[in-house]
């Protein structure tokens, strides 16, 4: 088949990879291939990732920039320590390059939908947030979020991963380090506090801003982004909502999502069906976000449903990189 990949964020330039050799795939990005970036706080984890680095004919281990033993959480009134197993970051941008190379790629480029009907068999829509052409979710769901990759002198600000989750769950702040002298600070928050609370940190802690950016995060849900297809065109990553709502992590779901797609490749219908299947918890992790939102939680009420999100992340530890109790999911049910 002849396939249009527009977008090559992380689902895009896997697809690329994955696609090149029994088909012919030509990416299309809106920055110049200079600008090329991935506005991400590039954290993830080694298990998984080396699984799809491999089927890239890559190795995860080259592109890490922190290996994680312990993501500091502070809540205020509370602070305590998660145990890390495998959640690192990683130079992501690196990565999706290299996935990418070899491949016809037009930079700088939003193509226009006729153009790409008559020239491709199928188009993917891997255009992230912007879901550039697959019509607007039923219910679309997204939080601001803004960032500064920054560098340090002497000292940084903590050693390892660090969190802080504001009031009612409305956001949180992060500091996830990239190597010795450079982290990137940032924030989502629905309250609209996050450039505040980043520039808060920078001014409490110092160092050199090397990179501003920002853009919304989806935290709609596969089961709100439909439709997943519409023409020629299958919506494939963050377009169509696969980012884990408590925690804004979006890179391993939408590679996931890449896998479902190439295994039902023109068979839309089971994609969808699939996809909908392989992120159902998601609908339940983001009612959970929404009720602590809008002070809407109550742990009677909803005690099932926390305790079903417990389970699959306890069972899911590796994947999430890090350990899973049951004190610390009441500590962010209670905040
Ligand atoms: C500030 C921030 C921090 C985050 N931190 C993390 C994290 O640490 N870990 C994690 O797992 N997830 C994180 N996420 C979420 C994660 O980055 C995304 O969910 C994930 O990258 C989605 O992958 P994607 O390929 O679907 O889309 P994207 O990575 O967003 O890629 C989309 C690509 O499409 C291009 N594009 C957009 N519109 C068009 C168009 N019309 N034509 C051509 N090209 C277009 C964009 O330039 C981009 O290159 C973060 C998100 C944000 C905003």
């Amino acid at each position: 088949m002849k396939i249009a990949i527009v977008g090559i964020g992380v689902a895009g330039g896997y697809l690329l990879s994955r696609l090149k050799k029994e088909h012919e795939v030509v990416g299309f990005e809106r920055s110049s291939q200079e600008a090329h970036d991935s506005i991400c706080a590039w954290g993830t984890t080694k298990g998984p990732m080396q699984k799809f680095a491999e089927k890239c004919e890559l190795d995860f281990n080259y592109y890490v920039t922190h290996d994680g033993k312990n993501m500091y959480i502070d809540m205020n009134s509370e602070r305590f320590n998660i145990k890390l197993m495998g959640l690192c970051t990683y130079d992501k941008i690196q990565l999706i390059k290299d996935m990418a190379k070899g491949c016809k790629i037009h930079y700088n480029t939003t193509p226009k939908i006729e153009d790409l009907n008559s020239e491709f068999d199928l188009i993917v829509d891997a255009t992230g947030f912007y879901r550039s052409y697959l019509p607007k979710p039923e219910r679309d769901f997204y939080l601001p979020t803004y960032q500064y990759k920054i560098e340090y002198e002497d000292h940084v600000p903590f050693d390892d991963f660090y969190l802080k989750p504001f009031s009612s769950i409305s956001g949180y702040f992060w500091y996830f380090p990239l190597g010795k002298k450079y982290a990137h600070i940032g924030a989502g928050d629905k309250n609209k506090k996050h450039v505040e609370e980043t520039n808060a940190f920078l001014k409490k802690h110092g160092g050199k801003i090397i990179k501003t950016v920002g853009r919304p995060i989806r935290l709609a849900t596969p089961d709100m982004c439909e439709p997943f297809y519409h023409g020629k065109v299958v919506g494939v990553g963050e377009s169509i909502g696969t980012v884990y709502p408590l925690l804004g992590e979006g890179i391993i779901p939408s590679m996931t999502c890449a896998d479902i797609f190439i295994e039902n490749l023109g068979k839309n219908e089971r994609y969808r069906e699939q996809v909908l299947r392989k992120f159902s918890i998601y609908s339940k992790v983001l009612a959970f976000v929404r009720n602590k939102m809008d002070s809407k939680f109550d742990m009677l009420k909803h005690f099932a449903d926390l305790l079903a999100i417990y389970m699959y992340m306890k069972k899911n530890e590796k994947r999430f990189g890090m350990e899973i109790h049951i004190g610390d999911m009441l500590k962010v049910a209670r905040a």
